[in-house]
């Protein structure tokens, strides 16, 4: 009222109690409301002094009320003054707040108060005191730390004024603890700190896509300032929503409260990466968040992918391999996934393969041997078994089995391959190797074979030599000397057989090959060896019209076809058949590789078979090497193969057998074939005699004497001599009286070669016949092939010598 009659009011101070509400002191500043000239109302500002006026009027009337009211208010409350400070009054709050009692506070000493400030805050906080006190502005209110008496420090807030206490300045202030404050204030600090360092980015969006908060992580990786994000809605970054696409988003969330999903973030440089975000829906005062916390999942993204690539690459090797692969389940044994090959190899569908295990790949002979290893655990080592298809096609494998891990369970790999082809391999090396051994035996045979028959054969020349002169001169067979000549010659005549038939095995024989039709020598041997057949062995022809020619000793070859006739003769006891059948063949790359003894070319391929009692594998083993028999010694010599053998190899050839016991035997023997014309047997049973000297060169006494009375017998003077440089010195001498030379191969001294070569050097044109009861084949050749004029086997033949000097002296 009286601002509106237009008083002016001094500031004042009022007691004041609004309705329902205790008592307040204000002081009040009013100023009038004028329209014009006219007030029409005032302005009145009011401060709450109401701790002030108690505190004041606690002081001044020491009345009971106000001071418990005061001591025990929820600020503390000081009065000091003067300079160096001095306390006048403190309430039981302050004192409690720095655990000293009131006294104790009123007591102390300048200095003593001044400790109870923080050392970093006491400057401050004394410079504003006396500021204060000498009436100047500075601000009233600020926080400072105090220190307790038990030595921690704590956070205080001072709101101080100054008074008039007992006529003099003083200055009362209020403090308020704010330690549990200032800790919140720090955890809040820290959080928030770790939020900006968090490597998840942090968005918070409210309900209308605004993004309201990023952190630094966000600001970084996304390459835009703070301010820019803060002006974006979500999905101008996140590539997963529209604004509509938020919205449904934003229903979702409130429904689950946190959702995590896969997205794409783009950068303010167009690049975009992938992200995992994490959204959690808030609640705060009736306010909507999302908190997002992003995360770059670029690097995952990139081992996932490395994953996957890896997991393809062994998921192909898996399927593409050449060898069947199976995976089955340790406990139950079902086959948990197969590759391509063992579909293919198997013949079962992969669905098939689920529902199976791998004892059913098995042929059901063969599982009790498959459970055993299984029992015994031995399943890692490798095994040998047969498995089957679906077809029923059994096939030799080898399993690997290996432990491993298979989409979390304990599972067997085995990896299985076809060992067809490499069995079949072994088996052919192990033939290949049989074959090589045996001919390395049939080689040591015919050595032994062939030194003894050499040395034998000189024996033998001598005895037979001799006897056949005693027989010129007992020609008479029943005086008693003429019967023991002819034992004896019998008997050196089956010697010489027998030698000669190794020799031939030994393939020592010298052979003078000729161009021959070999049907023909078949049918001459068949015809000259008709007594041999019984009446019941029917002989079969099966020619080859066109046979080609081959070059061979016909005598040999003759030999070759009786023994196979005696043998087929003897294997069937009972009658049967025997079939000759001649084939013109080639043998080509292929069957020479198979068959590595064979070289490629043109052959003639002569069969010898009987329907006869047939041998077993172990007789076929054995039967080309010499004196095997099956007939016991008095009936079989076990010569007759063993020649076959020897001469074929000798001719280049091959010999093979078929037969099975009971069933007959076919002979298969390959001989080279010619492009010659061959030539036809002529017969001669003549004896040549002639004139003229012969020089015999041979290193045996016994060999020179029955030769010179052989020779002499057929009309020849004979000079001898016992070795190479005797036999040169001679025919030095008497060149123009010597028509012919025998020369022994083999001599101890000066060999056959050399003298030969020597004898040359006097007489290019020098008649040598070479004599050897033990051809080493290379030498006689090499020999044949400087000049030699021909070859005469020990022990002499009359007929066929007689033969051979007469016509190389004819020459
Ligand atoms: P031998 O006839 O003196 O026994 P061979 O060398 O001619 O000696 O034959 C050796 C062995 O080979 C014979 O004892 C016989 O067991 C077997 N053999 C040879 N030819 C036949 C055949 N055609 N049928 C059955 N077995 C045969
Ligand atoms: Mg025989």
């Amino acid at each position: 009222n009286e601002l509106i009659c237009g008083k002016e009011i001094q500031p004042n101070i009022i007691e004041y109690s609004p309705e329902n509400r205790e008592k307040i002191f204000a002081e009040i500043n009013a100023s009038p409301l004028k329209e014009g000239n006219n007030i029409v109302g005032c302005i009145a500002i009011l401060r709450n002094i109401t701790q002030h006026k108690l505190l004041e009027e606690s002081l001044r009337e020491s009345e009971e009320k106000y001071r418990n009211l005061v001591e025990y208010m929820l600020e503390g409350i000081a009065v000091a003054r003067d300079v160096p400070i001095r306390l006048v009054y403190a309430n039981t709050t302050l004192a409690n707040m720095v655990g000293y009692t009131v006294e104790e506070l009123l007591s102390f000493s300048p200095e003593n108060l001044m400790k109870l400030i923080h050392p970093d805050d006491r400057g401050l906080f004394f410079q504003r005191y006396e500021a204060r006190l000498r009436g100047e502005e500075v601000p009233s209110r600020y926080e400072f730390r105090a220190i307790r008496k038990d030595g921690s420090v704590i956070w205080a807030k001072i709101s101080s004024s100054q008074i008039i206490y007992k006529g003099k300045p003083a200055i009362q202030a209020s403090f308020i603890d704010i330690t549990e404050q200032k800790k919140s204030e720090k955890e809040l600090q820290l959080m928030k700190f770790s939020i900006e360092h968090s490597e998840d980015s942090v968005f918070w969006i409210d309900s209308s896509a605004n993004i309201i908060y990023v952190n630094n992580t966000a600001c970084r990786s996304l390459g835009y300032s703070r301010d820019e994000l803060l002006s974006m809605k979500i999905y101008d970054i996140d590539l997963n929503y529209t604004e509509e696409k938020w919205k449904e988003k934003w229903e979702n969330l409130k429904k689950n409260r946190t959702i995590t999903v896969e997205s794409l973030h783009r950068t303010r440089n167009g690049k975009i990466f992938p992200v995992e975000v994490l959204f959690n829906y808030l609640k705060v005062d009736d306010k909507e968040y999302n908190f997002a916390f992003v995360r770059d999942i670029t690097e995952r993204k990139k081992s996932e992918e490395e994953l996957r690539a890896s997991e393809q690459l062994y998921r192909s090797l898996f399927e593409d391999i050449a060898d069947p692969i199976l995976i089955f389940d340790q406990e139950t044994y079902r086959f948990l996934d197969c590759n391509k090959s063992a579909i293919k190899r198997y013949g079962y569908t992969r669905e098939e393969f689920l529902n199976m295990a791998p004892h059913n790949l098995h042929p059901s002979e063969e599982l009790k041997i498959v459970e055993k290893n299984i029992d015994d655990q031995e399943t890692i080592l490798p095994h040998r078994y047969t498995h089957i298809t679906k077809y029923g096609e059994k096939f030799p494998v080898e399993i690997h089995t290996q432990e491993i891990m298979y989409k979390g369970k304990k599972a067997w790999i085995s990896i299985i391959r076809d060992i067809t082809e490499r069995i079949k391999a072994e088996e052919e090396k192990r033939k290949l190797q049989e074959q090589l051994f045996y001919a390395q035996k049939m080689e040591s045979i015919g050595r032994l074979a062939g030194g003894i028959a050499h040395d034998f054969n000189n024996i033998l020349t001598s005895v037979m030599g001799y006897a056949e002169l005693l027989k010129m001169e007992f020609p008479d067979t029943t005086t008693s000397e003429g019967k023991a000549v002819d034992v004896i010659l019998r008997g050196t005549e089956r010697a010489a057989n027998l030698t000669k038939q190794l020799l031939g095995f030994a393939r020592g024989g010298k052979y003078n090959p000729v161009p021959i039709n070999i049907n023909d020598v078949i049918r001459d041997v068949v015809s000259m060896s008709e007594k041999i057949f019984e009446k019941n062995i029917d002989v079969n022809y099966e020619f080859e019209q066109k046979v080609k020619t081959i070059e061979a000793d016909r005598t040999q070859m003759e030999q070759v076809l009786t023994n196979l006739i005696i043998n087929a003769k003897d294997a069937m006891p009972l009658g049967g058949t025997l079939t000759f059948r001649t084939e013109n063949i080639y043998i080509d790359k292929e069957y020479s590789n198979k068959y590595p003894e064979f070289k490629t070319g043109n052959y003639v391929k002569i069969s010898v078979s009987d329907t006869g009692i047939g041998m077993t594998e172990e007789v076929k083993k054995h039967i080309f090497e010499p004196f095997f028999t099956t007939k016991g010694l008095a009936k079989g010599t076990g010569l007759g193969l063993a020649t076959v053998y020897g001469i074929i190899k000798n001719h280049n050839g091959y010999i093979n057998v078929y037969s099975e016991a009971g069933k007959g035997t076919t002979f298969n023997i390959y001989l080279p074939a010619s492009t010659k014309i061959a030539v036809r047997k002529e017969k001669n049973e003549k004896i040549f005699r002639g004139s003229g000297t012969i020089l015999l060169i041979d290193d045996e006494e016994d060999v020179r004497n029955v030769a010179v009375k052989q020779l002499e017998s057929l009309g020849y003077k004979v000079i001898t001599a016992s070795d190479g440089i005797k036999a040169i010195d001679i025919y030095a001498r008497n060149r123009n009286n010597i028509d012919l030379i025998l020369l022994d191969m083999i001599m101890p001294g000066m060999s056959g070669i050399k003298t030969y070569l020597n004898l040359k050097k006097i007489n290019p044109d020098v008649k040598v016949l070479i004599i050897s009861g033990f051809s080493q084949n290379g030498r006689a050749t090499e020999l044949l092939e400087k000049g030699a004029t021909g070859f005469i086997q020990k022990p002499f033949n009359l007929y066929r010598l007689s033969e051979i000097i007469y016509k190389t002296l004819k020459e």
